[in-house]
């Protein structure tokens, strides 16, 4: 057992932010920063086209905050999205002090662009690498304080909760296979989203909802499970993003006619040059759900990797195209062989992002004393139903920060010792991982099988559009699966970077929050951003204005409950788009 004030798990951009802002608020604290990856491979790493924030002169932050809400459908908390907007700029700032390398424009401001839902520019970025730029400059700066330790290549399993109060957690050392528990006053939970769930993803393959099923099974809730962000731009095959930076600076989307389809959607206008309110840069629910449309058409194109339409960004020429989106042009060259200079980009919607998770407070407080979380795994609430791109970015930093500065006061005030309780508990999951899973080689069925049912399930039944009846057929899915996942074998028993073990971990995880996607889903009767039901057509701000808690049961089962939304200054409106 080895102890600290403080534990984060995960090193992406909340979890750094999380630690530096502890050891500023209270220099005498000692940090954990536990990792299943060195943190510069955390899914940060790729994001692509930016981070919102204002700065330019004709935008203000009740603009921000109103692009956000109605981006939302109303489903945000408007006191986070007052304080996110408020903060978003400092931290930006804060980076750039730290060493960030922000594009800038010929007179040496801060460059900004385009991005969909925004109605005014207010994105920043680093080319289009900012997230790799972002986590290094977090990363480089987290080695300034001897406070942190970290615990590279560590995989968490279990809270440990005595007495309903957190006190650490226990992890594998990857490398040795040894089981230890790192204990600590306060644990900030940033382990990101969880789109492996689904089989066509953005995301990275260890991006597979640890936190959210650690939280659950801990007692604490997880909000708006149901909202699921696809991104309308992924690669056929590989589910590589094409950033939205493509669109802002002025891509367009076509279908097998060669035509700009999303003008048919309420969307705006065709536009020759960008514009900020082209029908391009539309919210990525609606032109995630325009693409379904166009292919009840028949107006996409077949390929052996599903329908596609195209990204057009040959009128940009090459040298926007090699200097605001070098990446891009990288990515389709090397995955897809096609150089969009000269060609068409094939794109289809893609998982991209997670706007449920543990529910917190505005300060990253769960319901569980001592317990916190930020980034992508918490719903705090600014995203809602529908998250507009480049706000995550900065929702790292706005909320990892107050997370951090929660979890510091808390830990410095907090009882210190863990009990005997909490010992047996670590001795408890150090049993189930040698005898349950370790020694588990003759089991009849495989991880991989279940996880690539599980995937298909959930893309079937919680895709796009969703209805009762393909909810339904889920939940019963997915419970078969929990039965068979009893009788899986992992055949590796070593020691040494067990990653079948990993899988086995990851697949148990994923099952726990593929069910909360689903409850919540079949429960919510209405239509609210990127929650279609195709029975239950309109929003439903009489029934539906809430957010839904989801519980695990005594019987194991999610029970969902719900929760009134915060509005302070903005009431439920229509979302309009290019008009
Ligand atoms: C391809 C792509 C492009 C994107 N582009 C943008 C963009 O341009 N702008 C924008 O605003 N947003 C973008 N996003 C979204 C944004 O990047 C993510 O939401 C955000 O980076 C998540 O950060 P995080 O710190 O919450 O989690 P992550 O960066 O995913 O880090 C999670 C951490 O948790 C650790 N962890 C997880 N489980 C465990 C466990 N069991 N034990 C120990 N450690 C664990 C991991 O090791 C990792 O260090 C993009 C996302 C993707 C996928």
């Amino acid at each position: 057992m080895t102890s600290h004030d403080v534990v984060v798990v995960g090193g992406g951009g909340a979890g750094l932010r999380a630690a530096i802002a502890i050891v500023q608020a209270d220099p005498r604290l000692n940090v954990a920063i536990v990792s299943k990856v060195y943190p510069m491979r955390s899914h940060t790493v790729s994001a692509e086209g930016g981070a919102a924030a204002v700065i330019a002169a004709d935008d203000s932050l009740d603009e921000h905050a109103y692009d956000t809400v109605s981006g939302s459908d109303w489903l945000c908390d408007q006191d986070a999205v007052e304080a996110f907007v408020a903060e978003a700029p400092g931290e930006l700032l804060q980076l750039e002090h730290w060493g960030c390398p922000w594009s800038r424009m010929p007179d040496g401001e801060v460059a900004v662009r385009a991005f969909g839902g925004m109605k005014k520019m207010r994105t920043w970025f680093a080319a289009d690498k900012t997230g790799f730029h972002l986590l290094h400059t977090l990363f480089q700066t987290s080695l300034q304080y001897e406070q942190i330790t970290r615990y590279d290549e560590w995989y968490v399993t279990r809270l440990l909760v005595d007495e309903n109060r957190v006190y650490g957690v226990v992890a594998i050392e990857l490398a040795t296979g040894r089981i230890q528990a790192v204990t600590g006053r306060a644990v900030v939970l940033c382990t990101g989203g969880c789109g492996r769930v689904f089989p066509f993803t953005t995301n990275g393959n260890i991006k597979t909802g640890d936190g959210m099923a650690l939280a659950y099974r801990a007692g604490a809730p997880l909000k708006d499970m149901e909202f699921i962000q696809y991104h309308p731009t992924g690669l056929p095959f590989t589910g590589i993003l094409i950033t939205e930076a493509a669109r802002a600076e002025g891509g367009w989307l076509l279908n097998k006619d060669g035509y700009r389809y999303l003008q048919d959607y309420d969307l705006g206008t065709p536009s020759p040059t960008p514009v900020l309110r082209s029908m391009e840069l539309g919210p990525r629910d609606r032109v995630s759900q325009a693409f379904v449309h166009e292919q009840e058409k028949g107006r996409t194109v077949d390929t052996p990797y599903g329908p596609v339409v195209y990204l057009d960004l040959r009128h940009l020429g090459a040298k926007v195209i090699d200097t605001k989106l070098p990446f891009v042009r990288e990515l389709c060259l090397q995955y897809e062989r096609i150089d969009p200079v000269h060609e068409l980009i094939p794109v289809r919607p893609v998982q991209h992002y997670m706007m449920g998770g543990v529910h917190t407070d505005i300060d990253g407080a769960t319901g569980l004393p001592g317990l916190y979380a930020a980034g992508e795994v918490a719903c705090v609430s600014i995203n809602g139903a529908n998250r507009l791109g480049s706000n995550s970015l900065p929702e790292l930093l706005v909320f990892g920060r107050r997370a951090g500065i929660a979890a510091a006061e808390f830990a410095a005030t907090g009882n210190t010792d863990p009990g005997p309780a909490v010992r047996a508990q670590a001795a408890d999951e150090r049993r189930r991982l040698e005898r349950d899973l370790l020694a588990r080689r003759d089991g009849r069925e495989r991880i991989a099988d279940i996880r690539t049912e599980m995937q298909h399930t959930m893309e079937g039944s919680a895709g796009i559009y969703r209805d009762a009846a393909s909810l339904v057929k889920g939940a019963d899915k997915l419970r078969e699966l929990r039965e068979r996942f009893g009788k899986a074998t992992v055949e590796d028993a070593s020691r040494t970077f067990n990653t079948e073990l990993v899988a086995a971990l990851e697949l148990e995880f994923m099952l726990d929050v593929a069910e909360t996607m689903v409850a919540c889903a079949l429960c919510r009767q209405e239509s609210r951003g990127a929650h279609q039901r195709t029975d239950f057509r309109g929003r439903d701000d009489e029934r539906f204005l809430t957010h839904s808690l989801v519980f695990l049961d005594r019987a194991g089962s999610p029970r969902v409950e719900y929760l009134p939304v915060t509005i302070t200054r903005w009431p439920p409106a229509e979302r309009v788009y290019g008009r």
